[in-house]
């Protein structure tokens, strides 16, 4: 079981271990009229580029209300992923943007401490830079689906990997360091083949 001195992977939650959006295009739906899909997102900033600023902050806090959050469902597979990498010996420890963080922190908390057990949970504001962080906290990484985190964290040479989304799709053509995986059903076969430091004493060295 991973203990404190473990390595820490960073994990994002909106769009990466829940998909928030089902909910926030309910709200463009009752703001604009619009029915949008999930393959209509073909850019993380498409709700504030195809409306506004106010109607992106307004659906996506919509779709974060505190009191929905013991109502989120996890991604098929990701309670198990994240649950056997520390079995594995890897800390995960989830940072999150919000344009509210104050106001959401005790709520996501509770929610990922109840399905998570005592995990750590950080609640930034949007405009923070997940990389800075990373490196605050000594993460050797981040699972994330915003594309410019995503970069930032591979800039500085650290594990970049996300859930492949309409909006990340590109970016993870483009960039052979930020590492998409399809489905958390796959998620650690992907992680074993970009962490071959971390599999080798993970997995008793299999290959050593
Ligand atoms: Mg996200």
């Amino acid at each position: 079981m991973a203990g404190p001195h473990a390595p820490t992977l960073a994990v994002d939650v909106d769009g990466t271990i829940w998909s928030c959006y089902e909910r926030a295009f309910d709200e463009v739906e009752r703001l604009t009229g619009d029915r949008l899909n999930l393959a209509d997102m073909t850019s993380y900033d498409y709700l504030f580029d195809r409306y506004s600023r106010e109607i992106g902050i307004q659906a996506f806090a919509f779709a974060t209300e505190p009191s929905y959050c013991v109502s989120r469902t996890l991604y098929e597979g990701c309670e198990k992923a994240l649950k056997s990498l520390k079995v594995l010996g890897i800390n995960v420890r989830f940072v999150t943007h919000n344009h509210d963080p104050d106001r959401m922190r005790d709520p996501v908390t509770a929610w990922l401490q109840g399905i998570f057990g005592e995990v750590p949970v950080d609640v930034m504001h949007t405009s923070e830079n997940k990389a800075d962080h990373l490196l605050e906290i000594g993460a050797f990484g981040i699972v994330d689906d915003k594309p410019e985190s995503l970069e930032n964290v591979a800039d500085l040479g650290l594990l970049a990997m996300t859930l492949v989304q309409p909006w990340n799709k590109d970016l993870v053509f483009e960039r052979p360091d930020v590492n998409g995986f399809v489905s958390w059903d796959g998620f650690l076969r992907t992680f074993a083949g970009v962490t071959p430091c971390i599999e080798h004493s993970v997995f008793g060295g299999w290959h050593g």
